[in-house]
């Protein structure tokens, strides 16, 4: 999803690395590669020039946060302009009070919505909601009977024209549909509508009819994520024609440049409230702004990381562990405290997913046991204070001794010894961790 624009941000990053300070003169230039890259993806100019602009304005008025480095800053400038554009906080789906809900589908042919019919119908029944299909698509012969299929797939019944009847009328169907529902208690009816391959005023005219018809507490305009630059006209075709009060990006499973999902919240003002991925029933999700921001820049979920980092690791502290790191004198006690800390944040699992890049070691990650963090903390409990202050202490003879104290093997406890002594050194290299807190104990 979004490969490229994702190399391609990334890659405009990389120059601000390890700059202590950036530049004015830094700034524009990531600001044109930012650019190029959004023009790339084919997201609308007016939403690029937009972007571009509040960028650089926020990057160069940016306040340090303790922690961020000054390249780090510009990420989050640019990760936090990208959930603007795909509409801030997550929107929540217009339920009916009483009766049931009324969800109807518009969007050109082929678009997905029949799918994504199936799709909503999967996911509103796991939640035990009674579900009906109706299928107001008369357009295309087979309609009816995908439809129909689709019902079968996800177990909920579907409302269609008696066949034989000639085309029938869409706005009947959908009538009809609606009070079959009210009458027999269904929560949810989904009105699927005829799309056509082009944006034509007698489709619209249809669905206009049918909106009128049946007055639906959401209208979901499914909008084909790889269709590139003439997403922004179709999305404002619908708009106007039919009206739409959210938008479902589907195929983004496919190599959708991104364009679509960037423009169509600023040029139709309209949120987009699911993704689908793939044509399974399963495929599909809600969309967040935020984390689809955080999955372009494939940052994982460093963000939601450094705000917990903020709010929950002791700065005095991490602080004060940092700076002995520097001078060489870290200690297991210091190792300890950060340990506990980081755990403060979650499960290690839950952090290590959290991290950049962290996708191609999935497997790794699955197998990550978190035992083992405890094992760790329990040898260091089962040393004298001497011991941890100074690992040279620990003989053979007491190396065993604390093996067994803590539940663990010689061998375990010499590797831990091993890699914290190798972790010391290289911090006394580096120069520590920047104020963070955020450790840097290698293997961890
Ligand atoms: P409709 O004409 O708008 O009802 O579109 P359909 O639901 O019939 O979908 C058209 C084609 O796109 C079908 O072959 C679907 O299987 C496929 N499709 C729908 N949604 C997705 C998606 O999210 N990802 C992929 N890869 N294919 C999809």
């Amino acid at each position: 999803m979004f490969q490229n624009l994702s190399d391609k941000l990334t890659d405009s990053f990389k120059k601000l690395r390890g700059k202590g300070v950036i530049t004015e003169a830094d700034i524009d230039a990531t600001a044109s590669e930012i650019r190029r890259a959004l023009l790339d993806a084919d997201v609308a100019l007016p939403v690029v020039r937009q972007f571009v602009s509040a960028v650089k304005e926020k990057a160069l008025g940016a306040t340090v946060t303790q922690g961020l480095k000054p390249g780090q800053q510009v990420v989050r400038v640019v990760h936090d302009e990208l959930v603007e554009i795909l509409g801030g906080e997550t929107r929540e789906l217009h339920f009916a009070q009483r009766g049931p809900t009324i969800f109807m589908l518009a969007g050109l042919q082929g678009a997905g919505k029949t799918t994504l019919a199936g799709k909503l119908a999967k996911w509103m029944r796991s939640e035990n909601k009674r579900v009906l299909l109706v299928a107001a698509d008369l357009q295309r012969p087979n309609a009816v009977n995908q439809l129909q299929v689709m019902g079968q797939r996800a177990g909920v019944e579907v409302w269609a024209p008696e066949p034989g009847n000639g085309v029938g009328d869409p706005v009947q169907v959908a009538r009809t549909g609606v009070n079959h529902a009210i009458e027999n208690g269904f929560d949810l009816v989904i009105v699927d509508t005829a799309g056509r391959l082009g944006i034509d005023e007698e489709m619209m005219q249809q669905a206009r009819n049918i909106r009128e018809a049946i007055n639906p507490h959401e209208v979901l305009f499914v909008l084909d994520a790889m269709v590139g630059q003439d997403a922004v006209q179709t999305s404002v075709a619908f708009r106007d024609g039919v009206g739409f009060t959210g938008v479902v990006l589907s195929k983004l499973d496919g190599d959708a440049r991104g364009g679509a999902a960037l423009s169509v919240r600023g040029v139709t003002g309209q949120p987009i409230l699911f993704a689908s991925t793939g044509e399974g029933l399963d495929d599909f999700e809600r969309f967040h702004p935020d984390r689809m921001a955080s999955r372009i820049l494939d940052m994982g979920d460093i963000l939601t990381l450094i705000e917990q980092a903020e709010k929950k690791i002791d700065q005095a502290q991490a602080q004060e562990v940092a700076e002995k790191a520097l001078s060489g004198g870290l200690t297991l006690d210091d190792f300890l405290t950060q340990l506990q800390q980081i755990r403060k944040l979650g499960s290690m699992k839950k952090i290590l997913g959290m991290l950049p890049g962290v996708g191609q070691f999935k497997d790794q990650l699955d197998n990550f046991d978190e035992k083992e963090v405890n094992r760790i903390e329990a040898i260091v409990r089962s040393m004298t204070p001497a011991e941890r202050r100074d690992v040279r202490l620990l003989n053979g003879s007491r190396r065993a001794r604390i093996a067994a104290g803590s539940g663990t093997t010689v061998a375990e406890v010499n590797a831990l010894v091993k890699r914290f002594e190798a972790a010391r050194e290289m911090m006394k290299r580096m120069g520590g961790m920047a104020g963070g807190g955020m450790g840097g104990f290698p293997g961890m």
